[in-house]
């Protein structure tokens, strides 16, 4: 289970959970539609851990149950128990549809984008699901430094 601590599912309970863990980089399965037994089904065949706060769930061997509350402790806890800073890439993922993001040239987007958001910015990527463009702005910054805060992305990936 250690193998790949990347592919994760999350009840949904856990929302604001499942969203910060792809910010970090983590493949979570997260589907409000899903409970109880067909998430555990449903993780079970996609072969992935089940983080939940469902005591009914907890004696499973393949659960990970969570008594903290709060997202920041739930997530220190998660990247604890799956090691999750040795594996993850954070902000390459969408943090709505969970789909990889690519690398798109900022010359195709002269248009598409707030002019003063193009002209700031060097780097862009589109979500390969939903089609929503991402920035290494402010708002990126600040989840980095979230993310570093609780353990979950490189200290000094860029020298300091
Ligand atoms: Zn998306």
């Amino acid at each position: 289970m250690a193998e790949n601590g990347a592919r994760l599912a999350v009840d949904r309970m856990l929302g604001r959970l499942a969203r910060w863990l792809r910010l970090a980089g983590a493949d979570v399965l997260y589907d409000p539609a899903l409970d109880g037994a067909a998430l555990l089904e449903r993780a079970r065949f996609e072969h992935r851990p089940l983080i939940t706060r469902d005591k009914r769930l907890r004696t499973a061997p393949d659960v990970f149950y969570l008594a903290e509350q709060g997202f920041r402790d739930q997530l220190r806890a998660v990247a604890e128990r799956f090691r999750l800073a040795l594996v993850l890439r954070p902000l390459t993922r969408c943090p709505r549809c969970n789909q990889p993001l690519s690398e798109v040239g900022r010359a195709a987007l002269l248009g598409r984008l707030p002019p003063f958001v193009w002209a700031a910015h060097e780097r862009f990527a589109r979500c390969s699901g939903c089609g929503k463009i991402f920035w290494q702005g402010t708002h990126a910054e600040r989840i980095l430094q979230e993310l570093k805060a609780l353990g979950l992305a490189p200290r000094s990936e860029r020298g300091g």
